[in-house]
């Protein structure tokens, strides 16, 4: 028998299935998001790799169609250390991929961000590494064409102006497009990296990016941000995604 590939993955989700096995949603760096079945992995053997989110792993599997089955996996290193409301977030992250990439397309760069903000939110990163994720992961899925530029004349987002979204345009500014535009130049302008935003521009990106994020996701509320809320309430220094 050949030797499997190898791939280097995280585990999204998984579930039970039949009556030993995991159904396991891997996000992998050069295969995208794969379905496999581990085989008798709801009692694993004495020192095997645990199948858990957030720990970078080499997997292989066989098999073709929707559901391949997993042949092995090792851990490539520790898992990414997400405690509390940082492991909330970690499963946020989880939901959105699962959610918005198909199986079997390729997203390198997704994966580079994943790995990431995984590491940032280990390291106590939050509203601004999120954000950055949320606008790196529509632009490679093609849902914002570039959130530096208006999406209709391509004029530089400026920070002193505000701005409209429109669905597969992106955002759109004041020459293109009447009031209202809610979100401020600023708020736009950290989704790129682009400097600190204050309390009222961070709560301006995370409305921006659930407008552009809501009708991709589906009607069925994302089950982390449920969570988030029930964690974080009272707390209203915060932006929950
Ligand atoms: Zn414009």
């Amino acid at each position: 028998m050949s030797q499997p590939e190898s791939h280097t993955a995280y585990i999204l989700h998984r579930r039970p299935y039949r009556e030993t096995s995991l159904l396991v949603e891997l996000f992998t760096e050069d295969a995208g998001r794969v379905g496999v079945v581990a085989r008798g992995a709801r009692k694993p053997r004495k020192g095997a790799t645990p199948l858990e989110p957030f720990r970078p792993l080499q997997v292989g599997w066989g098999g073709r169609g929707e559901l391949r089955s997993l042949r092995g996996a090792e851990a490539l290193g520790a898992p990414a250390g997400l405690r509390g409301e940082a492991l909330y977030l970690g499963f946020y992250l989880n939901e959105l991929l699962l959610r918005l990439c198909a199986r079997l397309d390729p997203y390198p760069r997704v994966f580079g961000a994943y790995r990431e903000t995984l590491a940032a939110l280990a390291h106590g990163g939050r509203d601004q590494c999120l954000r950055l994720f949320e606008a790196g992961l529509l632009r490679e899925l093609g849902l914002a064409p570039d959130w530096g530029r208006c999406g209709r004349c391509g004029a530089a987002v400026d920070p002193e102006q505000s701005y409209a979204w429109e669905p597969e345009v992106g955002v759109v500014c004041p020459a293109c497009t009447g009031d209202p535009r809610p979100f401020s130049g600023r708020a736009v302008c950290s989704l790129t990296g682009g400097g600190g935003a204050d309390r009222c521009e961070r709560r301006e990106a995370r409305d921006l990016m659930r407008t552009a994020l809501a009708p991709h996701l589906g009607s069925r509320p994302l089950a982390s941000r449920e969570l988030l809320r029930s964690v974080s309430r009272g707390d209203g220094s915060k932006e929950n995604p």
